[in-house]
């Protein structure tokens, strides 16, 4: 608006000084205004319709450039207003998920203080149930730490060659526990395959997918760890014959804190919903991607091309 009422002034001063030159040539060659000329009110009124074209030109402008702006500033804003929405949602279920172990071992600790013949088993008792907790905090703190590290455009990773075939083994060695403790069979169709990535987080994503395929699947079960090359990316698949995943609840998976069906899961397995959300920001900063096919009940097939 500025630039245009600074553009105006200028076009009505410069207009002006050109109708007085006009008017004063007109007296200098016919110096009685009554003789046929440019009179006096003409001038007056050629004055008048500048301003009203000018005002009239500005107005336009304003409502047009207000409109616009109004427009343009709300769809600028949209994506930073909903990530401080995502952002304040984070938080919330982070705290979420802190509180509750939390408030069990206050619960515990108040009632065990209470007690007046706490004898040595039932402080052992306590102590053991507290560590649980303190270890589900320990875990929640390392995944939050982790989200943070691969959220896109947060990790400056280091690349170099990387062999899929010897992060799968990295990754296998590192669920033995959980296997063993299951009696899950693994099942290795490993093949060379060199890609350019980040080692360290490319063995975090294979131990996040098996860890979950381990973790839905009935004890006893197989799971199969492929890793290969097509025409155009190295690839890994880790595939599962366990509880399988909804339908509708597959596009919410790599959600943060997302869990299928509380009532089914939570009772049953631990975690906060946070280890897809981080292997797709790995996969991602590895510039990859996840994909995956399931059937409830039948199993559950994770895809990894980078
Ligand atoms: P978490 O396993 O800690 O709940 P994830 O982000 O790793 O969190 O997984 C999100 C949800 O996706 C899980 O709650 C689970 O219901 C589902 N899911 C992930 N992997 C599998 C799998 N291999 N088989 C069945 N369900 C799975």
């Amino acid at each position: 608006m500025l630039i245009s009422i600074s553009f105006s002034v200028v076009i009505y001063q410069g207009s002006v000084m050109e109708l007085n030159r006009i008017e004063q040539i007109q007296r200098f060659r016919r110096p009685s205004l009554t003789l046929p000329g440019i009179e006096p009110d003409i001038i007056e009124e050629t004055r008048g319709r500048i301003i009203f074209a000018l005002s009239l030109i500005n107005l336009i402008i304003l409502g047009v450039s207000g409109t616009a702006g109004y427009f343009l500033a709300g769809r600028t804003l949209k994506p930073i207003s909903e990530m401080l929405e995502n952002q304040k949602l984070f938080v919330s279920d982070a705290s979420h998920e802190l509180r509750t172990p939390l408030t069990s071992m206050k619960t515990e600790i108040e009632v065990a203080l209470r007690s007046k013949d706490l004898d040595l088993k039932e402080t052992k008792n306590l102590l053991f149930s507290n560590l649980e907790e303190v270890n589900k905090m320990q875990k929640l703190a390392n995944y939050l730490l982790e989200l943070n590290k691969y959220q896109s455009g947060n990790g400056k990773l280091s690349f170099g060659k990387v062999n899929l075939k010897s992060i799968a083994e990295k990754a296998i060695k590192e669920v033995q526990r959980p296997v063993e403790a299951k009696k899950i069979k693994i099942i290795n169709k490993l093949q060379n395959a060199y890609v350019t990535g980040n080692e360290e987080s490319l063995v975090q994503l294979a131990v996040i997918l098996l860890d979950n395929a381990i973790k839905y699947s009935l004890p006893g079960k197989e799971i199969i760890v492929k890793t290969g090359k097509t025409a155009t990316a190295g690839v890994m698949e880790f595939k599962d014959f366990g509880l399988g995943i909804r339908k509708e609840d597959l596009p919410h998976i790599f959600e943060r804190f997302y869990r299928v069906d509380i009532s089914r899961s939570k009772e049953k397995t631990d975690g906060y919903g946070l280890g897809l959300s981080i292997a797709d920001g790995i996969a991602k900063l590895n510039n990859g991607s996840i994909k995956v096919e399931s059937k409830e009940g039948k199993g559950s097939i994770f895809i990894v091309r980078i």
